[in-house]
This record gives structure tokens, C-alpha cells and sequence, in this order.
């Protein structure tokens, strides 16, 4: 039977509720407030394309949730008229706790609205198993959030290599660490009384660069995360692209053209066995370099004048082009963000990593925002991408 006119009226696509609108709205309002502030609710309006009438009432109820506040210092148009009082991030009140989960060792941080590292801690892992791990993190907060009696915590974001499932809150498999089926959410929840939200690493960067960092105002961003988990995230118009059950970013088994390295997967050559930060360290090892597992020490080594040191970080981060340059060609991101500890240190590794990536997108390959705080910004990150997505869900009457 034809289709009428008046059945093709009606669109495919749902209304949002007025919940939802509301919550979007809200979304901008912050956000808008935390690239801008301290910013006119004028000027959020001209920018956000909302009424005057509504950004005054978001303004309102943000500030009545004590996630912003108005300036101390009015600033007056022109000098006529009314003064505009700018509203800012409110940022003496709350803290966001975050939780990054490494191989040898976790840390906790506070941070606050603006992303910004306030304390953190390295905790060693006696062992690895999930429920010692998460409950030395939810100890490790808990020290933290003593030092700043006069702040409250909105939530906590674990950033976790391996599969991650966002929407469960687990950790679907890890192979470094042995976690399958890890409910994170729920163990960390029941720790310390406080929403949890968990993602994968370079999710978790991704969003730390889109609302902190460099790629803020790109609209496509591709991160790239080299430790001894070897994984990507890639966001479009500030979504985090996920897929099915959150798979998306598995990067570790990509072949390296040339490579040598056996993997535990039974091939040659994967990405995570050629470039993890343990295989640095075993052909530094092997060199004579250092004698040690931790990556740093490959870096002090160089920064220390030993060639071979250098040689070793400069193949490095040019395979990590080469993938780079890969990546690039199939998602053709406006920016591109790598965590990698030799190019966080050495001109000539990100010169490497970049010639290596195509000089014809050299410039839009950028080292990571966070060179001295990259995990703890991981595990805030979550969180805080959580309370920027929706404010009015993330407040405090939720705790
Ligand atoms: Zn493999």
C-alpha cells in the first residue's frame, strides 16, 4: 500500500522528552561555562544558541547545585547599562576522585571541575587480583579526601586498560592484569559510598583532551595510548564512538609491519607485543640500558646523554607513527593525541612519531596535554565527562 503524505510526516526520529532536552541544555550551560567562564549569561546564550531566559534558569539551577557561581567582579558593557555579572565554574566546593588501574601499580587523585590534579597517589600492587586492587583504591581515596575536609566528592572515574564496558561499569577482560568479568563499578561503589563510573584508558584521555586539553574545539579527535596496554579512542562531535558492549579501540593486535616481537595471541609482530612499554624495557635490557622494568628509566637514561637509550625511544615512538598514520587513514580525525613516554620528553621522538604519521598531517599530531598527570587525569576524566554530560544527574542530592 502507497505511503500517504501525512505518514511520512512523521519522523523516524523520537522527540526527546523534555527531561532530556533539559538535560542537554544543562549540558551546554556548563560546558559553556567551563571553556568561557567567567562568561556573561548573555554571551552563553549568543554562543549556545539557547534563550536568554533559559541559560538564566540553568544558570540558576547549576548554582543552586553549587556547580557554578557568579564572579566576584561584575564587568560592565561598554560601560552603559546594566552590569554583566559573569558566571564561572564554582570550584572551591567539589572534588571528583579518579582511579587510573595500571599493571604494577594504581593511582588515585582528587581533581576538580577544571581537570586540574589538587592530590594524587601512586599505589604499588602487592598483588593484582580485582578486589585487592579496588579495595587499596578505595583506602587511597579515602586518605586523599581526608586532607581536604572542606570539599565534597561528586563521584569517582576509574580509567582501566583492557576491554572495558561503560555501560555495566566492568571490566570485560584484561589479560595483563587477569580480570575477566570484573564488576568495577559495583566493588568500588559498595567501597566508598560514591557514584562510579568507569571507561577504558583512552576513552577516558580522549574525553581528559576534548574538555581539558588541546583537542578542546576539535571536532574529531583520534588518542592513541602507548603504555603496556596498547590501546585508541576516537571521538566525533564529543561523542566517544563505543560500539557493542564498548569494543571499540582494540588496537592491541594490529599488525606492525616488520614486526618480530611473538605475541599471546600466537602471531608476530602486534602492535601491544612490538611497542608495550615491557617490550621497551626488555630490548633496553637486552642493550644494556637499564636494569629495570620502568620505562622512566629508559628516559633518564637518554635524557642522560646514552645513545642507545635514545635509539630505542626513537624507534619507538616511529612505529607508533606508523600506526598513527593507519589509524589516521581510515578515521581521518581533525586531531590526533599520543601518549607515549618518549614523546612526551624528546623533540626528536615527536618529530619521529610525526614524520612517521605522514608529514602531510604532521601538524595536527599532538603529544598528550597531561605529560606529568596522565593517569590521574584519566581516572577524573571519566567522572568528569559523567557530570559535564549531565549536570543535573551528577549533583550532590544524588550522593
Ligand atoms: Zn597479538
Amino acid at each position: 500500500m502507497p505511503r500517504t503524505a501525512a505518514s511520512t510526516l512523521v519522523s523516524p526520529v523520537p522527540r526527546a522528552a523534555d527531561s532530556d532536552r533539559r538535560r542537554t541544555s544543562a549540558s551546554v550551560v556548563l560546558r559553556s561555562v567551563l571553556e568561557h567562564g567567567p562568561v556573561a549569561r548573555s554571551t552563553i546564550a549568543r554562543l549556545t544558541g539557547l534563550s536568554p531566559a533559559s541559560v538564566t534558569e540553568h544558570c540558576a539551577r547549576l548554582a543552586e547545585l553549587g556547580l557554578v557561581r557568579e564572579s566576584a567582579v561584575p564587568r560592565r558593557s561598554n560601560g552603559v547599562g546594566r552590569p554583566h555579572v559573569p558566571v564561572d565554574l564554582d570550584d572551591a566546593r567539589f572534588l571528583v576522585g579518579g582511579v587510573h588501574v595500571a599493571v604494577p601499580y594504581t593511582t588515585v587523585a582528587l581533581l576538580d571541575l577544571r581537570g586540574r590534579v589538587v592530590a594524587r597517589r601512586e599505589l604499588k600492587h602487592e598483588r593484582t587480583d580485582a578486589g585487592w586492587v579496588l579495595a587499596r583504591a578505595a583506602e587511597g581515596l579515602a586518605e586523599l579526601l581526608a586532607g581536604v575536609p572542606d570539599r565534597r566528592p561528586l563521584g569517582v572515574g576509574v580509567a582501566v586498560g583492557g576491554w572495558v564496558e561503560r555501560e555495566t561499569g566492568s571490566v570485560v577482560e584484561h589479560e595483563l592484569l587477569g580480570w575477566r568479568e570484573v564488576p568495577v563499578r559495583e566493588l568500588l561503589g559498595a567501597r566508598t559510598g560514591l557514584p562510579v563510573h568507569v571507561d577504558g584508558h583512552a576513552r577516558a584521555l580522549v574525553n581528559g583532551e576534548r574538555l581539558f586539553g588541546r583537542a578542546r574545539g576539535s571536532r574529531s579527535v583520534l588518542h592513541l595510548f602507548m603504555g603496556n596496554v596498547v590501546d585508541a579512542a576516537f571521538a566525533t562531535n564529543d561523542e566517544v564512538h563505543h560500539g557493542p558492549r564498548s569494543a571499540a579501540g582494540a588496537i592491541a593486535h594490529l599488525p606492525v609491519p616488520g614486526g618480530t616481537e611473538p605475541c599471546a595471541c600466537g602471531r608476530t609482530g602486534c602492535l601491544q607485543a612490538e611497542l608495550s612499554e615491557r617490550t621497551l624495557c626488555r630490548r633496553a635490557r637486552a642493550a644494556g640500558v637499564t636494569g629495570s622494568a620502568n620505562p622512566m628509566h629508559v628516559v633518564a637514561a637518554a635524557a642522560g646523554g646514552d645513545a642507545t637509550a635514545r635509539r630505542l625511544l626513537v624507534e619507538r615512538a616511529r612505529a607508533t607513527g606508523r600506526a598513527a598514520g593507519l589509524l589516521l587513514d581510515v578515521l581521518n580525525p581533525e586531531t590526533v593525541v599520543v601518549t607515549e613516554v618518549g614523546v612526551i620528553h624528546f623533540e626528536d621522538c615527536l618529530a619521529a612519531l610525526r614524520e612517521a604519521a605522514g608529514t602531510a598531517r604532521a601538524a595536527d599530531v599532538l603529544p598528550t596535554s597531561f605529560p606529568d598527570s596522565v593517569l590521574a587525569v584519566a581516572g577524573g576524566s571519566v567522572v568528569l565527562d559523567a557530570l559535564f554530560r549531565d549536570p543535573l544527574a551528577a549533583s550532590p542530592e544524588a550522593i
